[in-house]
């Protein structure tokens, strides 16, 4: 049972057509039992993904301010290895890194064999906030849909798994929690005016990730679409992803394993039957 939302091949998105307080009909306590097991298989799937080194996993998680990149970072690999797991989050470039093509920054994060690269924001933000401010021409962010395109085909070819999340929450919902960390002294280092200004972009941005969502939902890379009004549920909802779409992958981990483990006993057997 999926609980995103995967978007057909050619659809025009529509965000206000996806749900964003949808639960999948799981009350908090079975999504958070749900979590638990999915949490455990992840684990096992993980180590599996690292010692067989066959593939890598990327995974781009995007939505507006306050949608949850964090939190679900936090909760969904909360169980796995850390020492499997790369965490980048990119912030505003660098002089040095606009001295460069906008892919470039990204590729010298994307995951080696065996491992999880997850990416808080990405190469998508150069089609969002550049797009919603003007930081480069019309013609220059036009062009980059495909680019990324292209990108990310090219990393799948290279067996890269891309899973591609955006965490839709509503515009109450974000209201709701600029407000709370105000209320919270212990969460107001999270408060940031620029949050609130970027609120008026809402309508903006919305079109952008429309766009997005719509131009770069490719076979190789597919976008998911997460409710994430429930905190809960948005965790569930990309544990279940992971796993599902990991799964089919397990057996050629495991066939690779079992010829190491036949190697490595090998190897073991002269090295004793020489002494
Ligand atoms: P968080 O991701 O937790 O919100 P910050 O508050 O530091 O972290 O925000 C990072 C900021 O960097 C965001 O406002 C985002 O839009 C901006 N950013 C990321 N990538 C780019 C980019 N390519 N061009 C311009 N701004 C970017």
């Amino acid at each position: 049972m999926a609980y995103t939302f995967k978007i057909q091949p050619a659809e025009k998105v529509r965000l206000k057509h996806y749900d964003p307080e949808h639960t999948g009909g799981l009350t908090r306590e079975q999504g958070e039992a749900k979590l638990a097991v999915l949490s455990k298989e992840l684990d096992v799937l993980q180590e599996e993904l690292y010692a067989a080194g066959l593939d890598s996993v990327l995974v781009i998680l995007q939505g507006m301010d306050t949608s949850g990149k964090d939190g679900a970072i936090r909760h969904v690999f909360e169980p796995c290895n850390p020492q499997g797991i790369n965490v980048t989050s990119f912030k505003v470039p660098t002089a040095e890194e606009l001295g460069h093509d906008f892919l470039w920054r990204i590729h010298q994060q994307t995951p080696e064999r065996g491992m999880i690269g997850v990416f808080n924001r990405s190469h998508y933000e150069d089609v969002l906030v550049v797009r919603v401010h003007e930081l480069v021409s019309k013609k220059v962010w036009r062009a980059r849909y495909e680019q990324i395109n292209h990108f990310e085909s090219m990393l799948a070819q290279n067996r890269t798994l891309i899973f591609k999340f955006y965490l839709h929450i509503s515009r109450e919902e974000q209201e709701q929690r600029l407000l709370a960390r105000e209320q919270d002294v212990a969460k107001a280092w999270k408060l940031s005016v620029g949050d609130w200004k970027e609120r008026a972009y809402w309508d903006r941005y919305i079109e952008a990730y429309e766009d997005a969502l719509s131009l770069c939902n490719t076979e190789a890379a597919p976008w998911q679409i997460v409710p994430a009004n429930a905190k809960w549920f948005r965790n569930v909802a990309i544990a279940q992803a992971l796993v599902d779409g990991l799964r089919p992958r397990r057996k050629k981990w495991q066939a690779r394993l079992a010829e190491i483990s036949t190697a490595r006993l090998a190897e073991l057997k002269v090295y004793r039957d020489s002494l």
